[in-house]
Formats: structure tokens, sequence, C-alpha cells
């Protein structure tokens, strides 16, 4: 458990058990707990084989409740008097069992929904079965969308624009205008995207500020005052919103941004607007690293602390306004979602140097081969830096003696060897801790990276891990079994795609790098399977399709109430099939037989196969369309 640091990212939802296997605890630290082989095992039996995403469908809902319950105690804490209304923004996860699971448990609580784009708008408006639910629309708009919106509010939904561009703002009052349109209901409600001072930082940081994307400058919104009250009974500002970015590492930056918005609602109710609404965007934060604040995946607060910092500064600043505090909006996506999900897959194969000294054969004496052998040598006793440069050397000669025709095949073969045993020796004498390691030249540092073990894995990092390809985030890794056996190896995964970018060679540390991940050897006839935890938060929706690889298959686990410690499988949804893949590129499958028919038939007719095996040969073409787009293990 210490070694994957599963109690600093696995905030209580994820432990070791006494089996050695990973197991979740979908209610929090103190509930019942699902073995994750044991749903492995359960889903295989099913026929259902990884790669796979596992949906703690509970945890989804723990989180909710866990939400609103902190700003109903931070809101009590403080005697503020105003209410906190979540949304959840579908744009983190938008599968429908995901956003269905969130708003069930978020019903006591009035939770609603946000939405960033027209498809997502569409998603979510038939969504709000009570009119108490909030529909924050944010993102980009045009004129069908913002029509959309206020008939929503004709139907007496609240659905509410935030206007992120002043562009955006003139079609609001187009549309109002517009006397071919269905009359809506007045004054239309709209928020409007503040582009605060305040920023965040880290991965995500570029949302917010005042060079971010999306927002209004003050000046902007000064401007538009003018027109708000000259179309009063038209208009109605409600709401003030800002999103600093996703992920914010440090709980004084939440309190800035809140304290600057809360001063611009402030000196706006004094105005005479009668804005009801704060919204905070996202940015809770969830920990992916190991447990130290200043590593990039890392954030310095807890659930409970973001509310209370969030409703403290806005009850300061309205007391010291003295205006009535506003409803609180929160837009928190990352934080109910991420833990979740845990996507696994399996080893197919591992590939390791082997670090051996070749011993001298006849026929292989080369000055250079010599060198090397000397350098073999002194690898355990001289300065490692000066060392590698020599070796560096070296072997610069040797491929060059190689091309110019001067070493035989042997010789090439056992210098290659004898550089990666002399490698392997320098490396043993480098500290092992990663921290330590931090500080060394790179060409050492490199070391147990270059040496570490290769772990073929059953996925495609562009389809499941995008955020670590894209942004260099990182995510908690580790075996789901034999955690009772120490890891004996190192190693890097390397994924199905053709593409040397498909790797993870960056894994979960205190110190914010580490390159290698303790593994287990591979036992022959076992599957050896490892988990990718917090993998519910934007990795399903934004995965791409680099080689064709498609979505995998799903499952959706939930505790068994009547039988503590069981769990029921509630749905398998299939991963794509080859054929479903090559459709979204248009190659279709009649089309794609058909000419693979031609071939064959072509074959067939000169003789140079039997009818008999072109039958066969394209029903093995028919059958593997038909399949998952990952390996069959
Ligand atoms: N609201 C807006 C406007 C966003 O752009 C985002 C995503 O970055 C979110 C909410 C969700 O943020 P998070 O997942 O950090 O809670």
């Amino acid at each position: 458990e210490a070694l994957y640091h599963v109690p600093a990212w696995g905030a209580g939802y994820f432990h070791v058990n006494d089996s050695g296997h990973v197991a979740v605890r979908p209610l929090g630290p103190n509930g019942p707990s699902i073995d994750l082989l044991e749903v492995v095992a359960r889903l295989r039996s099913q026929n259902v084989h990884p790669p796979f995403l596992l949906r703690f469908q509970d945890l989804l809902r723990t989180r909710v409740t866990q939400l609103n319950r902190a700003f109903r105690r931070a809101i009590a804490e403080t005697g503020y008097a105003n209410t906190y209304r979540g949304v959840y923004p579908i744009k983190v996860n938008q599968l429908r069992e995901v956003v269905e699971e969130i708003l069930e448990a978020g019903l006591p609580f009035s939770f609603g929904l946000e939405c960033g784009s027209k498809s997502e708008l569409l998603a979510t408006l038939p969504y709000l079965d009570r009119d108490d639910m909030l529909l924050i629309c944010n993102g980009c708009k045009d004129r069908a969308m913002m029509q959309l919106i206020l008939a929503g509010q004709r139907l007496g939904k609240k659905v509410i624009p935030v206007i992120e561009r002043m562009a955006e703002f003139q079609l609001l009052l187009e549309v109002l205008e517009d006397r071919t349109l269905p009359p809506v209901s007045l004054p239309a409600a709209f928020g409007i995207r503040l582009r605060l001072s305040a920023t965040g930082s880290g991965l995500w940081s570029e949302s917010g500020g005042e060079t971010s994307k999306f927002g209004l400058s003050l000046a902007e919104l000064l401007g538009l005052l003018d027109h708000i009250a000259d179309n009063h009974s038209a208009l109605s500002l409600q709401l003030l919103h800002f999103h600093m970015g996703s992920q914010i590492a440090h709980l004084k930056q939440v309190q800035e941004a809140v304290a600057e918005a809360t001063r611009i609602y402030a000196r706006l109710r004094k105005r005479g607007l009668g804005i009801t609404y704060l919204d905070i965007g996202g940015g809770l934060g969830v920990t992916y690293e190991a447990g130290n604040p200043e590593a990039p995946g890392s954030i310095d607060y807890t659930l409970d602390d973001y509310a209370r910092a969030v409703v403290a500064t806005v009850q300061q600043v309205c007391n010291a306004e003295d205006v009535p505090p506003p409803v609180l909006i929160s837009e928190s996506g990352r934080a109910l979602t991420a833990y979740h999900s845990v996507f696994i897959t399996e080893v197919l194969d591992t590939r390791s140097r082997h670090y051996e000294r070749p011993s001298w054969a006849d026929g292989q004496h080369h000055a250079l081969l010599e060198a090397l052998h000397q350098l073999y040598e002194l690898a355990a006793s001289e300065a490692p830096l000066a060392l590698h440069e020599r070796l560096e050397t070296l072997r610069h000669q040797v491929n060059q003696a190689f091309r110019e025709g001067a070493l035989t095949l042997e010789q090439k073969a056992t210098a290659e060897q004898l550089y990666w045993a002399t490698c392997a020796r320098l490396c043993e004498r480098l500290p092992q801790a990663p921290e330590a390691l931090q500080d060394l030249p790179d060409p050492l540092r490199q070391l147990p990276t270059q040496l570490a073990d290769h772990y073929l894995c059953n996925f495609s990092v562009f389809r499941s891990l995008i955020d670590h390809w894209a942004i260099g985030q990182h995510f908690p890794i580790m075996p789901i079994h034999r955690l009772d056996e120490p890891p004996s190896r190192r190693g890097i995964l390397i994924d199905l795609t053709c593409d040397s970018d498909g790797q993870v060679r960056d894994f979960v540390t205190p110190v914010g790098e580490k390159h290698t991940l303790e593994l287990h050897p591979l036992r022959p006839g076992e599957p050896y399977y490892l988990g990718f935890f917090l993998m519910g938060a934007y990795q399903d929706i934004m995965g791409d399709q680099h080689n064709l690889f498609g979505r995998v298959t799903e499952a959706h686990i939930y505790l068994d109430e009547d039988e503590p410690g069981n769990f029921y499988v509630e749905l398998i949804l299939p991963g794509a099939t080859v054929e479903e893949e090559l459709a979204q590129v248009q190659y279709y499958p009649n089309d794609l037989e058909r000419r693979m028919n031609h071939l064959i038939q072509e074959k067939v007719r000169t003789g140079f196969i039997r009818p008999r095996e072109g039958v066969d040969l394209l029903e093995l073409y028919r059958r593997i369309l038909r399949t998952s787009t990952y390996l069959e293990h």
C-alpha cells in the first residue's frame, strides 16, 4: 500500500486487503469493500476480458452527497444566510448513466447541471424534470442555442445562459427582439462570466486570469450595465460566474478568486442589480500524487476546507459591503467523478534487457570489445559520470566500426550486451530514491528508465489515458494483486499503438518525477493485471482513436446491500468492435467483405488456393471484424 502511495491518492476509497489485492470502498473509509480481483474474475466468468473500465456507481453517489454535505456544514457553521446549489458540468463525463446517477444522488440537494456546447445543451435540457433544478449554459452559443435556452425559461425552467463574450450579449438581445420567434418569458434571466485577475496554477491554470479564453473584462461588464438598465424589463442579470481552471492547487488561490468575484457581486448589488447567484465554476481538485502538496497533481486542501473557505470568504465580503449573500453555485466535475472509475488492463508480455556480462567467445576479440570489458570492470569503482561518458564514446565507435564493416554480427551483439551490462552495473551504484535521483546529471538520471523492463499492456494511452500523453498528468497505476509479494522489477508501460508516445513512463511520486514503476515478473500461464485509478474525470470522453483503438468495455458495479462486501454487475457496455471503429472512418463491413472476397476468389480461380481455404479465410476475416479492437489474450 505504502509503496504505491495508496493512502495519499486513495482518499479512503481504495486500500490493499489481506489477500494482497486492491479493494474499493465505495461508501468511504468505514464502508464495505469490494475486491478488484474478484470483480475481474466475475467479469471473466461472463466472458468479459480486460481491458475494461469499472464504474463504481455507489462511489459517484458518495461524492455527490459529500460535496453537498460539505457545503451544508460550512453554511451552518458560518451562519451563511443563503444556500448552495451545485451543478454537474457534464463535459467531465457525459455518459448518461453517470449523469443520471449524479442527478439521482443529488435529488435531496436540488443538484443541477452545466452544459458547455450545443450537444451538451440538448442532452441536459430534457433532464430538468424539477423546476428548481439549475441548468447553467456556458460555452459558445449560436442563435438556435440561445432560442432554446430562452424557450427553456418559458417552460418555467431555471436555464441560465452565461454570456462569455460581448458578441453573445448582442445575440441575446437580437433573439429577445425577434418578433418572428415565439414569445419568451420576460425578463430573460442571464449570467456573465467574469475574467478575474486571480489565477490558479499548474496544468490547467490558463482557463483563468485576465488572458483566459473566456469571460468579460471588468470594463466590458461595466459597458453592459447601461444596456441592462435600458432593457431592464427584458433582461435580468441573475448570475456571475468565473472558472479558474481545473484542479486548483492551493486553497489560497480559491479564496483570492472568490473574494474578487464577491467584491464585484457586492458592488453590482449596490448599483441596484438583483443578482441572485454567484457561480464559482469548477476547480475543486483531487490528489493524484503521493502526498506532497507541491507535486503537480496535488492539492493542499480537503473538500471540507474548500467549502468552508468559499462560504466564509463570500460571507466576509458581503458583510463588509453590507449586501445579502448570494446563492452559491459550484460546477465541480473532477471532484465528483475522478474516483469512481478504475481502468483494468492485462500485461501481455514483458521485455527485459540482459544485464549479464557476455563471456569471451572464440573469434570475437577486437580492441573495442576489450575496451568495453575494461569499462565493465571499472564500473564498480570509477566516478559514474566520467565512466558513462567513456562508455558513450566507445558505443559510438562500435556503431561506426560496424557501419564500416569492421565488426561481425556477433561482435556487434557482444558490444551491445557489454554496453547494457556496464550501464546496469553503474545504475546499481546510483541512489534508488526518486528525490536523490532528481539531483543527478541527466545521463545518469535517465539510466533507471533506460534499463527498465518494458511491460506491454493491452490498451491505448491515447484512448484511455489521454491527459498523460497530452499534458503529462500523472495517474496512480499499480498491480491490483500479488501485493503480498514484493515487486522485484522496475518497468515502464508500453501500449498497443504504433506510436512511441504510447507509453507511460511517469508515475506517482512524492517528488514529482519518477520514471519507472515497481512491478512483479510475469508467471507463466497466470494473468497479471494493472489498475489505473482516478480515471473517471475527462479521460473516457477525451480519449481519441489513434490506430483505431475503440472505446473499452465498461462494467457498472454496485454494492450488494443484502450482502455486505459483495457486489453485483448491473450493466456491461460492450467496447467498440473493429467494424464499428472502421465505420467511423468510412470503411463499411459489406464493402470490406466484398473486396476481401474478390481477392480470395481471384486466387481460387487461378488454383492458387483451394475453394475450401477461400471460404475459411473469408470467415476468419469476418469473425475478426466483429471482435474488440484490443488484443484477445
Ligand atoms: N466549469 C467550467 C466552465 C469548466 O470549463 C470546467 C472544466 O474545466 C468545469 C466547470 C469543471 O471543472 P472541474 O472538473 O475542475 O471541477
